[in-house]
């Protein structure tokens, strides 16, 4: 391939990879993005401006080396733009499909800012990898020296796994524990195939195994075996665990049948994927098919829902939300695609109660934007007398996750948390008040991003290490 110059934005558009149209990606749970072609992904990545102070590495959470990498795509040297990618990321081509690009590394970018339209960031760093899959160049960890001191990390979700992938290579013993039978976390049982198929998590889940690092799945810790075992059977332990209550809805008929929390019916959607049988599904309990769909909240969650009940053949999808579509949390992007797929956005809209048990209706009181709140956003507020029945068959709550009570749960109180029930780390070293004890992701932060997961779980990683490596550490064992 020849050398491209770089600096091609003024020459060239933007054009992200083939996306399907929703007629066909809505009856699937493929994703709806194609690849690049290799000249494809060489020409788009030239159209960077190669920034002396890269805007888009600044807002990357991982501080990618995202200008040299693009170049070296440019530049047909794929298995060095590969190496380079991997270097910062630990699964380069998840972000690259699920990181929401346009509030990070792309809205950061010079050229989007300056109007020609952002380098295609994300797509190229799936690209990258997923080449690298395809050629091999992508192998189990091996590292140079095995290392006496074990980890014991709890939760295989991403901020797990990028921690065990760090110890794994400086030859420490890891072992991962999940509540769940599949690692992942909700890159496997949350995020939904359409954005994220399974086989992309299940090969570096193999990966890591091949690696030498051992899984304990379908084991609860506090249940199965106590946080206190956890904690004598390795050096240091890192808890990873997520975030999973389900944020609590107060209106009158809210415990009818056909009520779901959104958690429960992503799970059992993405269960189905996997070719398993649930039970939930089968009864159609958790299956949206032929039903009249209501989901609650404006986040990512809800757009994952609307899209799922679209696929799983719902008569009707319409998505309530109490501000409109500037102020909401979702990805603008994934609205589009939602719209494209079907669902319709009621905006400026709140339930306050259920009709009927099995579900008939959810009541629906009209909201409008009154004065901005202390932190600059404004409050909805209820129109009075314009409340109407929205009918539905099922109604799935979206409405935001917050942690459950590990201190309690672990019989641990010496684990501090914050006043949200978040576990106190460290922001830099991760470690909590229990010496020796680390947390990392959606625990610590409360529901974030998948790409903050693994910032903090190679952060955590690297301070283990150090603290595996202390004098007194090992005077201790
Ligand atoms: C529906 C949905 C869609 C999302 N979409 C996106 C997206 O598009 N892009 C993005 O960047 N982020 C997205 N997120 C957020 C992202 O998935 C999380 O921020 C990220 O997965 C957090 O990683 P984690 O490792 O902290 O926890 P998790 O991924 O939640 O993993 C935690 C793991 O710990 C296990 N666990 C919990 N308690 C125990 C216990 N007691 N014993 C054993 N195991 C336990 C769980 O089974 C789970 O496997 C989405 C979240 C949801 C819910
Ligand atoms: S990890 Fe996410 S924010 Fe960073 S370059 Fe990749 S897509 Fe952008």
């Amino acid at each position: 391939m020849s050398k491209r110059p770089m600096l091609q934005f003024v020459s060239t558009a933007k054009e992200m990879p083939l996306k399907r149209d929703a007629d066909s990606r809505a009856h699937d749970f493929n994703e709806i993005y194609a690849e690049y072609a290799a000249e494809k992904a060489a020409e788009q990545a030239s159209r960077c401006s190669q920034c002396g102070v890269p805007y888009c590495q600044t807002h990357c959470p991982l501080h990618n080396n995202i200008p040299d990498w693009l170049r070296l795509t440019a530049e047909g040297r794929l298995q060095e733009a590969y190496e380079m990618s991997q270097a910062t990321n630990t699964f380069p081509e998840i972000c690259g499909r699920i990181c929401p690009q346009d509030r990070l590394c792309e809205g950061n970018c010079v050229i989007e800012q300056s109007g020609h339209g952002t380098v295609t960031i994300g797509a190229v760093e799936k690209y990258i990898t997923d080449t690298a899959w395809d050629n091999g160049w992508v192998q189990p960890i091996a590292p140079r020296e095995e290392r006496p001191e074990s980890v014991g990390i709890i939760g295989a979700g991403p901020g797990g796994l990028a921690a065990a992938d760090v110890l794994r290579r400086a030859g420490v013993q890891v072992t991962v524990y999940d509540r769940h039978d599949r690692a992942g976390g909700l890159l496997t049982y949350g995020i939904p195939g359409f954005k994220l198929e399974k086989d992309v998590v299940m090969r570096r889940v193999e990966q890591l195994e091949q690696g030498g690092v051992e899984f304990v799945l379908n084991c609860n810790v506090g249940v199965d075996i106590s946080f206190d075992a956890i904690r004598g059977k390795h050096d240091a332990v890192l808890i990873a665990t997520g975030v999973y209550k389900s944020r609590a809805m107060q209106a009158p008929g809210v415990g009818a049948a056909g009520i779901v929390r959104a958690i429960d019916y992503l799970t059992a959607s993405n269960r189905v994927g996997f070719g398993d049988s649930v039970a939930e599904y089968e009864s159609g309990e958790l299956n949206a098919s032929g039903k009249r769909v209501v989901v609650i909240g404006g986040g990512d969650t809800a757009m994952d829902c609307v899209r799922t009940a679209i696929r799983q053949g719902a008569q009707s999808v319409k998505c309530l939300y109490r501000r409109d579509r500037a102020n909401m949390p979702g990805s603008q992007r994934e609205v589009q695609n939602a719209e494209e797929e079907g669902v319709e956005f009621v905006w400026l809209t709140a339930p306050n109660g259920f009709a009927g048990n099995p579900v008939e209706g959810v009541m629906v009181q009209k909201m409008r934007l009154g004065a901005p709140d202390a932190t600059g956003r404004q409050s909805p507020e209820v129109i009075e007398g314009a409340d109407y029945v929205e009918p539905a068959d099922l109604v799935i709550k979206a409405l935001g996750f917050e942690p459950e009570d590990l201190p309690t749960l672990w019989g641990e109180t010496a684990l501090e948390v914050t006043r949200w029930g978040t576990i106190k780390a460290d922001f830099r070293s991760h470690e909590t008040s229990l010496p020796g004890v680390f947390a990392v992701g959606d625990i610590v932060r409360g529901a974030s991003l998948v790409v903050w997961a693994i910032r903090d779980g190679r952060e955590a990683a690297d301070s283990i290490l150090t603290y595996l490596s202390q004098p007194a550490q090992v005077a201790a064992e």
